[in-house]
């Protein structure tokens, strides 16, 4: 799951990294905005910087006014700034056209910047251990520079069971020619941010800009983080960092009723499959067929009728479902439990798509018997290839 910078930063602070003060505004109010403005009196200067699950946002405007989400601002303008982002679209290079719509604004101090470096640490997949990424054109599009530069750009991986060590952080002060005291704290830093990342089970800590101030000393002026949801069972912070106005309004639907495997795609076919190897499998198959699922979802080997009703209605009411697929190899779950979970959800929502079933296993033939007592128009098949060469082909002919 993603945070939000202020709450990144919150973690960072609590490892010892050193982030500008900051206070986050929640409510669109007059009163929210002015108590959060106090705590800056006397500075002359503020950043209002707007909060979305996107980065991008100093290069970004909003669609109303064209201005940018992140700006450096006189204080005694400060609020009007604020609340003139509130509700507002941001489109940056990371949010599609469509934007996102601004529900917090974080207002930190100023920086007297000297030097704007990168840094990050990540999972590698490939490697299977935590990499890191440092480079000393920071505050710059990451990807660009690895692209034009990769000279410029510093990647090794840590050894998960000697985690980060002194000689590597070293390496990283040395590539951003740090002297004195901010070299020592540069090894700090790393040492804490690796610190940050297991114990946190991160993803991904990104530090873009990572800056060196005009008095010598580092400080985290943007944070973007991932953090791992399998963790979630052993970190009690994470519910807090849950922002619903940010979440698949699916993804949070199929959650509220105890469905944990539903993951939103950009295509129009909906699955449905029983097992995570079954459903990656499925949607890797339409793929190849030149299909496009429109999520992934897993109901699992212990699905209950009411839990399968509940995924079936998610799947129909979806505005984005063209084409319905549903993938059943009947172990622990028998067939005619999914099939009955179909029959139960088209009473009330109307099969207005092309169905297709691959059904195999356990308790088949009962399955076939309740559809074909039905009368729903769903094109049954034991055979995976078939079954999804028809829906792609049946999908593609409803457009
Ligand atoms: P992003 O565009 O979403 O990555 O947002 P950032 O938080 O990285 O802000 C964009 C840019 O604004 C940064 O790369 C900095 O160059 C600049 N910026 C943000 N805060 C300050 C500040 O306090 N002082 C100065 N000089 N620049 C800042
Ligand atoms: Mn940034």
């Amino acid at each position: 799951m993603n945070v939000h910078e202020y709450q990144a930063k919150g973690l960072l602070k609590s490892f010892h990294i050193p982030v500008p003060f900051g206070v986050c505004i929640e409510e669109n109010t007059s009163s929210a905005i002015a108590t959060a403005l106090r705590a800056f009196k006397g500075r002359p200067k503020v950043v209002v910087k707007a909060q979305i699950h996107a980065g991008g946002r100093g290069k970004g405007h909003f669609k109303e006014s064209g201005t940018s989400g992140v700006r450096l601002v006189e204080t005694e303008h400060a609020a009007e700034v604020v609340a003139d982002m509130f509700g507002k679209t941001l489109v940056t290079n990371q949010t599609g056209a469509e934007g996102r719509v601004v529900h917090k604004v974080y207002v930190t101090e100023t920086v007297a910047v000297a030097r704007e470096f990168y840094l990050s640490l990540l999972i590698d997949r490939d490697r299977q251990c935590p990499v890191l990424m440092a480079s000393d054109s920071g505050g710059c599009d990451v990807e660009t520079v690895a692209q034009t530069h990769p000279e410029k750009v510093l990647t090794f991986p840590v050894d998960p069971l000697l985690g980060l060590q002194p000689f590597q952080a070293r390496r990283v002060a040395y590539l951003f020619q740090l002297i004195g005291e901010a070299f020592n704290e540069c090894i700090e830093l790393l040492l804490n941010l690796y610190r940050a990342f297991v114990a946190s089970d991160a993803c991904l800590i990104e530090i873009n800009p990572l800056v060196l101030t005009q008095e010598g000393h580092l400080s985290a002026l943007d944070c973007k983080m991932q953090l791992d949801d399998n963790a979630r069972f052993r970190h009690e912070n994470f519910v807090s960092f849950e922002d619903p106005n940010e979440t698949d309004p699916t993804e949070a639907e199929a959650k509220s009723v105890g469905i944990h495997n539903y993951v939103a795609l950009d295509g129009d076919i909906a699955c449905l499959a029983n097992g995570a190897g079954l459903g990656m499998a499925t949607l890797d198959l339409l793929d190849t067929l030149g299909g496009k699922a429109a999520n992934f979802l897993d109901i699992g080997d212990t699905a209950s009728a009411e839990q399968i009703e509940a995924g079936f209605r998610i799947l129909l009411k979806h505005p984005k479902t063209r084409g319905v697929f549903v993938n059943i190899f009947g172990g622990t779950l028998p067939c005619d439990r999914v099939v009955q979970g179909l029959i139960s959800v088209t009473e009330t929502v109307a099969l207005r798509v092309p169905c297709v079933m691959r059904l195999m296993g356990n308790r088949k033939d009962e399955g076939l018997a309740l559809l074909q007592r039905s009368g729903l128009p769903v094109f049954v098949t034991e055979d995976l290839t078939q079954a999804a060469e028809t829906i792609v082909r049946e999908t593609k002919a409803a457009l």
